[in-house]
């Protein structure tokens, strides 16, 4: 068999059926609430594991006092997972179901604990007043949070996300409307 052949038939095996393997695992493990990255997870050196098990431990530690002031009915779970090698800094929600919140490393070690909190009651906000509003869960972020500490994390999500904080992406126009706010 010609090389060239070889090759381009390997790649449409790969495309063809491990490419839909790796989604559906994926998937399946995130919607398990199981760590996003559980393809690499497995790969995270000691060290690495170690960390994230520490940062889950004070976030967790965090939410739980966030909760109670809120008066969340169940209690949420922070995992954090160095995503795809630390490239992405963001935080989600599976609104409907688990009461997970994901946090990428990349997004925990940019930010400081209060910046943090805003990450946290923003999730809650999604969950609470079941909207997928981002502006709605800023506002309810800044109420219990602060207003400041909830602006400087937005600031630096766009910085991260290459987008200019007073610029015209939703992440500025998030910032904007957080200052703009009275309290
Ligand atoms: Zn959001």
């Amino acid at each position: 068999m010609k090389k060239w052949l070889l090759r381009a038939l390997l790649t449409a095996m790969y495309v063809v059926f491990l490419i839909p393997v790796f989604v559906i695992i994926n998937t399946a493990a995130t919607i398990s609430g199981k760590s996003p990255d559980i393809l690499i997870s497995f790969m995270y050196p000691p060290k690495l594991k170690r960390e994230i098990k520490e940062s889950e431990k004070i976030l967790n530690k965090d939410i739980a006092g966030l909760c109670s002031k809120l008066k969340c009915r169940r209690p949420f779970e922070v995992k954090v997972y160095a995503h795809t090698f630390d490239k992405e800094a963001f935080a989600y929600t599976l609104v409907l179901h688990y009461k997970k919140i994901f946090i990428s490393r990349k997004l925990m070690l940019s930010l400081n604990r209060e910046e943090m909190k805003c990450v946290l009651v923003h999730e809650i906000g999604h969950v609470l007043l079941e909207t997928y509003n981002e502006f709605e869960a800023d506002s309810f972020a800044a109420e219990t949070a602060g207003k400041k500490p909830c602006v400087s994390m937005l600031t630096k999500i766009a910085r991260l996300t290459n987008n200019d904080p007073s610029g015209k992406s939703e992440i500025a126009m998030r910032i904007h409307a957080l200052k703009s706010k009275k309290k």
